[in-house]
């Protein structure tokens, strides 16, 4: 008998930084962008914003002011290193808790919470920059496969561009994650797929999900590159996200990116993770917490002091409240607007339901 072993893989894990913000390996030199500290500052910038823009909101959800909402506590890392790996004219394809990224992208702050309050005004962004990202995608891995097929468009076109669509670890599981790592792999699409591991899909954890070692090496069944990144380490994210969109504008195809980390919050407003979490898993998560680890990192270096901390903790609690005063003063959305946007051209079944409905709302006077 012939007992050859026909195919082998590895899969990577990338990290920096440890969790007290030391680096793994001293001898080894950061990526060049990494060396300038300002630009490390203005990436703790952001995932402090996007932390005080989390604590505002759950507030807001809690006082009736704002609908279901997702925090992405723990996860800045992720979302803001995507977005700086992001270039302006690439597509970002979110699921429904990455407005990290969308902030880099432009989005504004009054945009994410118009559409959390409830209206899809919040996702006519008005940044150039965001015009041609997606909206918010919530069913799950769905958007996996819109992206694909503006990956596609974008290899027809031959542009120096690429699509970038996060899922999460429970959206592997789904039948479109797979569909698009086989598609993606077999056209060379201009791809990103970053699984964002956050550990749990509500109450589902990561180990109930799939038998498979990691989540990155279910790439290689498509024929693509997988691999892991230390999703609380926003230098190894930031750097690996844009070495595979880099590849991805070049024509070098498509690349799976598993990103490590933990989601500290409950999985929306809805939820009560302690139902189904233990305290002490939670506790164990903290001690990574991405933010600590970058201030660390920029307290080691003399390159951060108390007092830039307290002036920013600050100036982020201003720039929210003020996002929020605005929010709360914008007029209230018509509710003929549930009719609209479904289709280009509304179908006569739906229109009649309009009709009816204007017609009932003039009766009421
Ligand atoms: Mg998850």
């Amino acid at each position: 008998m012939v007992n050859n072993t026909v195919a082998k893989f590895s899969i990577e894990y990338y990290q920096y930084l440890n969790a007290q913000g030391e680096l793994i390996n001293p001898t080894e030199k950061l990526p060049a962008w990494a060396q300038d500290f300002a630009t490390l500052q203005e990436a703790y910038r952001m995932m402090v914003l996007t932390r005080a823009f989390d604590n505002k909101a759950i507030a807001l959800q809690r006082t009736g002011k704002l609908g279901t909402y997702p925090s992405s506590l723990g996860q800045e890392a992720v979302y803001i290193g995507i977005g700086n790996a992001l270039e302006k004219q690439d597509v970002f394809c979110p699921s429904y808790r990455d407005w990290g990224t969308q902030l880099i992208r432009g989005v504004t702050m009054g945009e994410i919470l118009t559409y959390w309050g409830g209206s899809e005004r919040g996702s006519d962004f008005q940044a150039s920059t965001a015009k041609e990202d997606l909206p918010n995608c919530i069913p799950i891995g769905s958007q996996c496969l819109h992206a694909a097929g503006i990956a596609t468009a974008i290899k027809l076109r031959q542009q120096s561009r690429a699509a970038l669509v996060t899922c999460g670890d429970g959206g592997t599981s789904q039948g479109d994650f797979y569909e698009t790592i086989n598609i993606s792999g077999v056209w060379q699409l201009h791809l990103v797929i970053m699984i964002v591991n956050n550990q749990w899909a509500i109450s589902v954890p990561r180990k109930s999900q799939t038998a498979a070692e990691t989540l990155a090496q279910k790439a290689i069944a498509g024929g693509i590159p997988g691999e892991q990144v230390d999703g609380n380490d926003l230098i190894a994210v930031q750097d690996r996200v844009s070495r595979a969109l880099k590849k991805a504008h070049e024509g070098g195809g498509p690349t799976v990116i598993e990103a490590i980390t933990y989601r500290l919050s409950d999985h929306t407003t809805a939820d009560d993770a302690s139902r189904y979490r233990k305290k002490d898993e939670l506790a164990e998560a903290w001690q990574n917490d991405p933010i600590t680890r970058l201030r660390q990192y920029l307290f080691l270096h003399q390159a951060w002091s108390e007092n830039e901390e307290k002036q920013l903790q600050q100036i982020c609690s201003e720039q929210v409240a003020k996002a929020v005063d605005a929010y709360q003063q914008q007029p209230l959305e018509s509710p003929e607007n549930i009719f609209l946007h479904q289709y280009a051209t509304m179908p006569t079944s739906l229109a009649t339901q309009r009709d009816e409905f204007l017609a009932k709302q003039q009766q009421q006077g």
